[in-house]
């Protein structure tokens, strides 16, 4: 293989390869390593600590599907917070709902705002709407001195290594229930079910035990590993499978429809197993 090529290792078998064209950004942050780079085949692209965190060509599906799968299902939400979240993909979704009044984005990482600033303006761009509120702080720290704030949180974080370990805990997630109003809503990314099918798991425990309606959905993320990518979602009142139709509105969207919505919690057997 001529050029520059990175290959994200999911084992010590498998990884996701790709050619890069130029290396824009490298840097040692104080909680990752952080890298830039424009692909040949996905555009320009985040990676921190030699993960895939999102690339301009196919971000579209995991900010969607984070966002709006919540924001549809919860029939008036206001406030919303975003907890990771830096590249920004996630509140530009957000701020397509005309209900929301206020949008949160706490990031640990003030480096990964600023670079996302610099180098994906198309994904970055809703930071600047005067509905958000951009804190670079710990989510977990946030989250345990919030209480009866938020109608949704939405959890946009890296895997559970380095500063979002904190993020996969039992822990966090009463105290996402505490920060959430009496009707809130969250969802997670749980990463994906061929290779971290015990994390899913235990992350479905860990929720069922806290929120009344739990659910799994997932979408197709060619640069994320093995493809098939899951979001978790835990609901003290509405339940995601029991939107009624005249609920949905018009958004533009690439990925996201509201027949989807439906369909993306249609799992595979081996999936659908983890959540029981
Ligand atoms: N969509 C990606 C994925 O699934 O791989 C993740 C996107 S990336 C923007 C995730 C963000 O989470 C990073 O900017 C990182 O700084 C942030 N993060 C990690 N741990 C955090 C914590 N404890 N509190 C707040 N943000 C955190």
């Amino acid at each position: 293989m001529g050029g520059l090529w990175f290959t994200e290792k999911q084992t010590e078998n498998f990884g996701i390869t790709m050619k890069i064209k130029k290396t824009l950004h490298t840097e040692q942050t104080d909680f990752q390593y952080l890298e830039m780079v424009e692909t040949e085949e996905w555009g320009n692209m985040l990676l921190l600590d030699g993960m895939v965190m999102t690339s301009v060509k196919d971000e579209f599906v995991y900010h969607e599907m984070v966002a709006h799968v919540p924001l549809f299902t919860h029939p008036h939400p206001e406030n919303v917070l975003v907890v990771g979240g830096g590249d920004g993909g996630v509140i530009r979704e957000v701020l397509k709902h005309p209900s929301v009044k206020k949008a949160t984005l706490v990031d640990i990482d003030g480096k990964v705002i600023e670079y996302s600033k610099k180098f994906l303006p198309e994904i970055v761009c809703g930071l600047d709407d005067d509905r958000v509120e951009v804190r670079v702080d710990d989510g977990f720290m946030h989250i345990a001195k919030s209480e009866n704030e938020y109608d949704v949180i939405l959890v946009d974080s890296t895997e559970p290594v380095g500063p979002a370990v904190n993020l996969f805990t039992k822990g966090f997630y009463a105290g996402i229930a505490k920060a959430l109003k009496e009707d809130g809503i969250f969802v997670a990314q749980t990463d994906n079910p061929w290779f971290k099918a015990d994390l899913i798991r235990e992350v479905q425990r860990d929720v069922k035990e806290i929120f009344p309606i739990t659910r799994l959905y997932v979408a197709n993320i060619p640069t994320y590993p093995s493809g098939l990518w899951t979001f978790t979602i835990g609901s003290k009142k509405y339940d995601p499978l029991q939107v009624r139709d005249e609920r949905f509105h018009e958004i533009e969207t690439k990925y996201y429809t509201k027949e989807l919505h439906k369909a993306a919690f249609v799992l595979p057997k081996f999936v659908k197993d983890l959540t029981e």
